[in-house]
């Protein structure tokens, strides 16, 4: 059996699991939703955080928040998206980490978002912590903690 409280996974810091914010995809509070529509589509990301010009977390933007937005009483108002900008769209109450947060804390807030952002102690953007890192280390983790049981028998 392996006890996640010992294992390396919630060993490792914040810090060593996040994207850092150079190679996170964002847009900016006052960028068109045209230009939010055209950064998710290429990235192929559900949503991206809205960042501004000092890198402050100012919410998230998907889709689905794009499409809510112009969504008329009979029909979707496309020509609409080069007028909106994205602070009208966006989720402002999001779950975010701290940079000192623990490993078990993000592990926590991970069972119901795809990925948190992380902030450092002025509230500026670090990067974030995604799904995909986390259950990559348990996968590595176990496949190591079998192969050492295995070389134990
Ligand atoms: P993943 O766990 O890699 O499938 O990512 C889950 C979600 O995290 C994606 O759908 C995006 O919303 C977000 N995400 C992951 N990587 C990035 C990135 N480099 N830039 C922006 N958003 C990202």
């Amino acid at each position: 059996m392996i006890s996640l409280q010992s294992s390396k996974v919630l060993g490792a810091t914040i810090k060593d699991l996040i994207i850092p914010a150079e190679r996170v995809a964002h847009v900016q509070v006052k960028n068109n939703l045209e230009h939010a529509l055209l950064v998710l589509t290429k990235t192929g990301y559900t949503a991206v955080p809205v960042l501004d010009a000092k890198y402050k977390l100012h919410g998230l933007i998907s889709i689905t928040h794009i499409m809510d937005s112009i969504l008329g009483l009979e029909r979707i108002e496309f020509e609409r998206l080069e007028h909106m900008v994205v602070e009208e769209a966006m989720n402002k109450e999001l779950a975010s980490l701290s940079i000192s947060d623990t490993v078990e804390k993000g592990l926590e807030l991970l069972v119901d978002h795809p990925f948190v952002c992380v902030l450092n102690d002025e509230n500026i953007f670090e990067g974030i912590l995604t799904r995909r890192t986390i259950l990559d280390r348990l996968h590595t983790h176990f496949i190591n903690n079998n192969k050492e049981q295995d070389l134990e028998i």
